[in-house]
């Protein structure tokens, strides 16, 4: 029986994943100096995908994600922070992530203390198991329904950027709110909700995405970020700020009984 397309679809995703990794393990084996990088290689400016290149220590913001719809000039400073903000943060929380903790400020390997290791164990331990729960999912395919249940493992990296890459665009903009707090800015208009929901909104709208369910699919099996729309809603079911904003019980579908704490902006 000849192999759905589907399923050939998911054996080349996974194959080029690993060929890309082979590839990137030899060019961090090279001495390749960041000066010699030819950034028209690795950057494209009209595609609005920022990213973290672990082997330069930089992060990438294409210009595509400094225009409209992610940046405008004439909106209050809370859409910006919510869309632009959590983004940049997400980046740069990656040189901090998974593999940031294991060097210095030199950019050299550095072990960490039997406590330190402890800690974060924990908390990762926390992301990688919470953030996937209840996630499975059945996709229909041509008739056929399959099981989609992203991995913690594998989406770690991610969910910890947006975890404390989400507190800290939060934090930063609430700082920012205070120190202008005697000329508050205006809630959109025709928008109702407060200023707290209406960020919160503006963030999760970046992640609005139409997925087709070959797409769905191949995302949960062989992608690093969880697939939309379980992305914005793991992230914010684990952020307090969410529930305390659109009045969540506890235990309720948005606001669990346990969260994840964030591993830099405890709140
Ligand atoms: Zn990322």
């Amino acid at each position: 029986m000849q192999e759905p397309s589907h399923h050939r679809l998911l054996r080349l995703m996974k194959t080029l994943t690993s060929i890309g990794d082979t590839f990137s393990d030899q060019y961090l084996a090279s001495d390749f100096q960041a000066e010699d990088t030819i950034w028209s290689y690795v950057v494209q400016p009209y595609s609005p995908n920022a990213y973290y290149l672990t082997d330069r220590n930089a992060v990438v913001i294409p210009l595509a994600f400094l225009s409209e719809p992610y940046l405008f000039d004439d909106v209050p400073r809370y859409i910006t922070m919510a869309a632009l903000g959590t983004t940049i943060a997400h980046e740069l929380l990656h040189s901090v992530g998974v593999t940031g903790f294991y060097f210095n400020s030199a950019g050299e390997l550095h072990s960490l203390s039997e406590d330190t290791e402890h800690q974060l164990s924990d908390l990762r331990h926390c992301v990688r198991h919470q953030f996937t729960r209840n996630l499975s999912r059945e996709v229909e395919i041509s008739g056929l329904l399959f099981s989609a249940q992203p991995n913690g493992e594998l989406t770690l990296d991610e969910n910890l950027s947006d975890h404390d890459g989400l507190a800290l665009a939060w934090r930063t903009y609430h700082r920012w709110q205070h120190r202008h707090r005697h000329s508050p800015e205006p809630r959109l208009p025709g928008v109702q909700g407060s200023v707290r929901q209406t960020f919160l909104l503006a963030l999760a709208q970046t992640y609005c995405a139409k997925v087709a369910p070959v797409s769905y699919i191949t995302s949960a099996e062989v992608d690093t970020h969880l697939p939309n729309p379980e992305r914005i809603n793991a992230m914010m079911r684990h952020f307090p700020g969410f529930a305390a904003a659109f009045g969540c019980p506890v235990g309720s579908q948005m606001r669990p009984e346990h969260q994840c704490s964030p591993i830099w902006l405890p709140l």
